[in-house]
């Protein structure tokens, strides 16, 4: 069997059920496409092919004995930096967790693991996630699969490049304020955040812990249902996450399903926003009148306080970190500075450790939560976050399904991005989501006249995958262009 590039981790489930193919030959397939691309594109940070093909010569051998752990044992997957995978470094693209070894699997691995998927390279990202465009990395730059001169977006950068690029047929991915659905988006793969709790946190490295979701980037939303069933559930180690309860997503992708009649809202305050590039609005014009031609009806909502979702993001998000990077000290992690005192490990691991905009954001949080500030700034950002929220809640009374861009602009080039708070605006339309603890699909919807992809967002309410994933599915079969295969693939 050919493993042409994007193919689908269904399509390779189905091929090694009927003893097409083997694990060690995928796994040798993608190993090879990282020789040959990931010096170009920076995807990747770490790789143990060792240990990636001796997981895949014992997938190989329980086909064999008919003991297969599921129908996806023995197919690999990229993972970003940020979560623990036993044995390997997790450094967040940190030079403070550099040399650091991760001494347990998040529960996220421990999931994919007991399916029998194979972790598959720890992938490049911003520095602890803070970051639109994998420039923050301490480590190098990931270029997007489409245009080398451009940025794959991010945090989860590497994640979607990966995959977009055939190194990995699915990654995982983090998503605080939009970190996999603006990547996905700017590298024409599928990026979904689940609601907030459907999957435990354990195991990821905490950014801001109110907001964090692990989701993964596939070729095909069908895809994206299949790594959702695998990694959701309750955790007693995350008392966040929540027993879902909810139906298999893949089987319920595989009924017939119609959108006639769906109500989708339209926010009309997002698309008469400022700064939308006109290449984007055409483009979610077309997806629209797609939408429209299956029979959706088209609604325009309002969302009255979606302008403040930015600053309060940068409110909430900020207060959190400081709070969880307290932990990297020195002493117990990664880098330590070459000194005798103890404030002195303190102070001068932290500013070496720590990059720029790392410690732009912990000085932030520790700002807007000292007393005599935390009413004007940490207080007030979460009333305002509750009138988001409400907002949402109004919308889905009347709609089923929201529509939005993922992103002002096509992907942008390197350093193009001249102050913190441009870069911040990138991801205006996917921050208000994690806000409210809902979940969201970037789903490919066009090409630009100058080969770069776009993509779509659908948002559904707290706990609604089910709408949300089977609206994109059928999206994602009605739309004009069938595959998103960049240049180089
Ligand atoms: N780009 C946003 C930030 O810099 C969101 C990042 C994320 O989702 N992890 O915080």
């Amino acid at each position: 069997m050919k493993i042409e590039p994007n193919i689908t981790i269904a399509k390779i489930a189905k091929n090694l059920g009927e003893g097409k193919i083997s694990s060690v030959e995928i796994c040798n397939h993608y190993l090879e496409n990282f020789t040959k691309k990931n010096s170009v594109f920076n995807a990747i940070l770490s790789i143990n092919k060792e240990k990636i093909l001796k997981s895949a010569e014992e997938s190989d051998k329980r086909r064999k004995e008919g003991k297969v752990l599921s129908s996806y044992d023995g197919i690999p997957i990229a993972i970003k930096d940020n979560l623990c995978v036993e044995d390997e470094p997790c450094t967040c693209a940190s030079k403070i967790l550099e040399g650091f070894i991760s001494p347990y699997d998040a529960t996220v691995i421990k999931k994919i693991k007991a399916a029998g998927m194979i972790p598959f390279g720890r992938t490049n990202m911003d520095e602890f996630a803070m970051g639109s465009s994998c420039e923050n990395s301490a480590y190098v730059k990931t270029r997007n699969p489409w245009d080398k001169d451009r940025v794959p977006g991010g945090s989860s950068g590497g994640s979607a490049a990966s995959v977009a690029l055939s190194i990995a047929p699915a990654a995982l991915g983090s998503d605080t304020g939009g970190s996999i659905r603006q990547p996905a988006a700017f590298c024409g793969v599928v990026g979904l955040k689940p609601s907030y709790g459907i999957v435990s946190r354990y195991g990821l490295v905490a950014f801001a812990s109110s907001l964090d979701q692990i989701g993964p980037f596939t070729n095909s939303v069908l895809d994206s249902a299949i790594v959702l069933d695998i990694i959701k559930g309750k955790d007693p180690m995350d008392c966040t996450s929540i027993d879902s309860k909810i139906a298999n997503f893949a089987e319920l992708l595989s009924q017939p399903y119609s959108i006639d009649g769906l109500r989708i809202g339209i926010p009309s305050e997002c698309i008469n926003c400022e700064g939308l590039d006109n290449v984007i609005k055409e483009n979610f014009n077309e997806s629209i009148n797609l939408l429209k031609g299956l029979g959706a009806k088209i609604i325009e909502i309002s969302f009255p306080h979606w302008k403040y979702s930015v600053s309060v993001y940068y409110v909430i998000a900020t207060a959190e970190a400081s709070a969880n990077l307290a932990r990297f000290d020195g002493i117990r992690y990664g880098l330590r500075a070459k000194t005798e005192k103890l404030s002195e490990i303190y102070l001068e691991s932290r500013g070496l450790g720590f990059g720029e905009e790392v410690k732009r954001r912990i000085l932030l949080g520790t700002f807007v939560l000292s007393s005599g500030y935390y009413d004007a700034y940490y207080r007030s950002a979460q009333k305002v976050r509750t009138l988001i929220r409400k907002d949402y809640d109004e919308a889905f009374k009347i709609c089923d399904v929201i529509l939005t861009p993922v992103t002002p602009t096509p992907p942008f080039t390197f350093n193009s991005k001249s102050t913190p708070l441009q870069m911040y605006l990138s991801d205006i339309f996917t921050i208000s989501v994690n806000l409210a603890g809902n979940c969201a699909i970037s789903v490919p919807s066009g090409i630009t006249s100058d080969n770069l992809p776009l993509g779509v967002q659908f948002t559904a309410g707290f706990m609604r995958e089910d709408i949300l994933l089977k609206t994109s599915h059928i999206f994602e079969l009605h739309r004009s262009i069938k595959s998103f295969i960049p240049p180089e693939n």
